[in-house]
């Protein structure tokens, strides 16, 4: 496609949550690109805004996620990072672009049976605020075990924060496309 017909195209989240090359990722991201840079004010501040919000909430839950993978590490049969399933969406990449941050080079993978690209020896080389957020929001069996021995009062803020995240994705999602089944 044309990248000045970009601007005027609805991605539908299908579009982005499979394998990719790097040349339709690039697409992809310009189609989010143009949507942010052509919205009005109120619709790029309120997409600011969702980002800011769940960066803040991941943040707040990544100590917590590093620890549990630590805790895990050595016990781990099925590591989660080495499905094939684990894929960016649309919201993702919403996300990252309100975020004005730097966005991964490359989808998870380029061809269904890869492994995922960010995977290295010591676990996932991006920060978790650059992660698909279904490698946050998935909790292991291990990663359980490790939530439930948490104290009753940080348990309800981990959810709280989860819940918090999900809401504004799912407003992200909607500002982008009023219609988008969440
Ligand atoms: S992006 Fe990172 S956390 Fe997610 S599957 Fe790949 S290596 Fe694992």
């Amino acid at each position: 496609m044309h990248p000045r017909n970009e601007a005027n195209r609805l991605l539908a989240d299908e579009e982005v949550r499979r394998p990719l090359s790097p040349l339709v990722w690039q697409q992809c991201n310009r189609i989010i690109s143009s949507w942010l840079t052509g919205s009005s004010n109120k619709i790029s501040r309120s997409a600011r805004s969702c980002a800011k919000i769940i960066k803040e909430n991941l943040q707040w839950l990544d100590p917590l996620f590093q620890r549990y993978v630590e805790t895990s590490f050595n016990r781990c049969q099925d590591p989660c990072c080495q499905a094939t399933s684990i894929f960016f969406d649309r919201t993702d990449l919403l996300y990252l672009h309100s975020l004005a941050t730097s966005i991964p080079h490359t989808q998870t993978r380029t061809k269904s049976d890869d492994p995922c690209l960010y995977l290295a020896e010591q676990g996932c080389v991006l920060p978790r605020i650059h992660r698909p957020y279904i490698c946050t929001w998935f909790l292991c069996d291990l990663h359980y075990e490790c939530f439930e021995e948490e104290h009753p009062k940080t348990q309800r803020e981990f959810v709280r924060r989860l819940a918090e995240i999900s809401h504004y994705r799912q407003k992200l999602s909607l500002l982008y496309d009023p219609e988008a089944k969440y």
